[in-house]
């Protein structure tokens, strides 16, 4: 059960724990001590042997003294401050932020991949060989493609690596082309790949049910539209129920259809891409296959291509011989090139292989029905409290908006910062752009209902506050250690050193 907390009571404990704040250099007390070297077990040597006296310190500037608790204990509150998926739900949009299964870390370790080395000859890893190339052969599976490169390592990576081999395709049939086709309500890495490959972007605009209507993308695609790309489910959580129309429209003018797959969790198992017509998709191991996820890396975003795109797969691929060894093929005429150094983040790839084996099909599966489940468990419990802007339904994300409680003139920012009063992570805010106020909530497959429970009794309570302590939310949070940063100060002028 989630407890309001009131600002006094807030102030409180926060005055309390005043003096154990702070930077470790406020903890500094002249002759306190954490560390005693042992005791010398060779013959001392003057100093001046060792060390020339100009060279040498008499004292240190802002030297540090304190005592083996205290830094213990510092650290530990610091390190209590982090939010984390393993202390509670993380339910931003478009990100599965979701529980990584610690088999994983464990099997990562296993010394044998752990402590292999890029540069070792093939014959000396055909482990590591195999298991990417049970990995791609899993992928190809649950993607209905031909064949999938392993390399990319991150989302947007992927997104590079997939519009490259388009190119390189219509280029190499003589048919180069000058645009690709985005939703407005794609991620924000999909047209900064497609830029980024040398395209130009042409947005197509999303219909009231916060999909691309067939109409639309007919009357956009010209003979110099090289590809569409469109995120399944689209980021308002809504599958786009006319992809094989997509392909089709595509298909006849010689336009290639991109997938972003990155929340592929929405349905593993139920449908496969291959299947929809899709040419090139690229999916998250760091979102839906359970891999740490965070901070920057280390990730990795695998695409699948049919069968027209596979001569122009990143080199080299990873081959089965008739005899069952595994060696690096090289000899790729049309191929991009390397997209990544050695066999991309194989860490990542061992911890994303062990889930899929300890889920087996089945498990697979029941990660997109639980997924749905739970987002749909949140999206009835909160209508009528939050205003839902596109009716259609969710898949493994709910879009609300702040339309309700702007009336008392409280906005998302608010309601997110709230939020944090009650102990939870905000979702994803003012994304997608197409949602005036958004809140994007994507709870995952690994919460329990209890935990669904506690958020939606936490944004009720706020809903709840809107109306009677309005104030209450416009000036949360109360509890953090700190209250309302200029994010964007922070962001552009980030003091990372304590200063005096
Ligand atoms: C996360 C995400 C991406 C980008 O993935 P990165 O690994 O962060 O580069 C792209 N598209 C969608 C829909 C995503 O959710």
């Amino acid at each position: 059960m989630t407890t309001v907390v009131e600002p006094q009571e807030a102030a409180e404990r926060k005055a309390q724990s005043a003096p154990r704040e702070g930077s470790i250099f406020e903890h500094s007390h002249p002759g306190r001590c954490g560390y005693q070297l042992p005791a010398l077990d060779v013959p001392e040597r003057p100093l001046d042997s060792i060390l020339a006296k100009s060279l040498r310190r008499n004292s240190i500037e802002g030297e540090l003294e304190v005592s083996e608790v205290g830094v213990v204990r510092h650290f530990t509150r610091l390190s209590k401050l982090n939010v984390s998926i393993d202390a509670g739900m993380y339910p931003l949009g478009s990100c599965t932020m979701k529980h990584n299964p610690r088999i994983n870390e464990e099997i990562a370790r296993t010394p044998g991949f752990a402590f292999s080395h890029p540069l070792q000859p093939d014959h000396q890893v055909q482990g590591n060989l195999e298991l990417i190339w049970n990995l791609e052969q899993t992928l190809k599976e649950i993607f209905g493609l031909p064949r999938v490169t392993l390399q990319p390592v991150a989302g947007a990576h992927g997104e590079l690596t997939g519009i490259m081999m388009v190119r390189k395709a219509q280029e190499k049939a003589g048919n180069a082309r000058k645009y690709i086709l985005i939703p407005d309500s794609a991620h924000g890495t999909n047209p900064a790949s497609a830029a980024f490959a040398g395209y130009q972007i042409k947005e197509l605009k999303s219909n009231s049910r916060g999909t691309v209507d067939p109409a639309t993308l007919a009357e956009a695609v010209t003979d110099e539209v090289a590809a569409l790309m469109v995120t399944v489910p689209n980021t308002l959580g809504v599958f786009e129920s006319e992809i094989r129309k997509f392909a089709d429209i595509l298909h006849a003018k010689g336009a290639y259809l991109y997938c972003d797959g990155a929340n592929l969790n929405a349905f593993v198992g139920i449908a496969r891409p291959g299947d929809m017509g899709i040419d090139v998709m690229h999916t998250n191991l760091h979102k839906t296959f359970s891999t740490p996820h965070g901070g920057g890396g280390p990730g990795a975003g695998p695409v699948g291509v049919s069968k027209r795109l596979v001569p122009f797969l990143p080199a080299p691929t990873v081959e089965r011989r008739e005899d069952g060894s595994f060696y690096l093929e090289y000899d790729h005429p049309d191929s991009i090139g390397r997209m990544r150094a050695f066999n991309g983040n194989f860490g990542v790839l061992v911890r994303a292989l062990t889930y899929m084996r300890s889920m087996g099909p089945e498990g697979l599966r029941r990660i997109a029905e639980l997924a749905v489940l739970n987002a749909n468990y949140i999206r009835a419990r909160l209508k009528g409290s939050y205003y839902l802007p596109y009716d259609a339904p969710s898949l493994h994300e709910v879009v609300f908006s702040d339309k309700l409680q702007s009336a008392q003139e409280v906005h998302t920012l608010d309601v997110a910062k709230r939020l944090m009063d009650y102990g939870f992570h905000p979702p994803t805010i003012y994304f997608p752009l197409i949602v005036s106020g958004a809140l994007m909530i994507e709870p995952t497959e690994s919460e329990p209902k209890e935990e669904l429970d506690s958020f939606c009794e936490a944004m009720l309570a706020i809903a709840r506050e809107v109306k009677e302590r309005p104030e209450l939310v416009r000036t949360a949070p109360h509890t953090t250690p700190v209250r309302r940063l200029d994010e964007a100060r922070a962001a552009r002028n980030p003091i990372l050193r304590w200063q005096k």
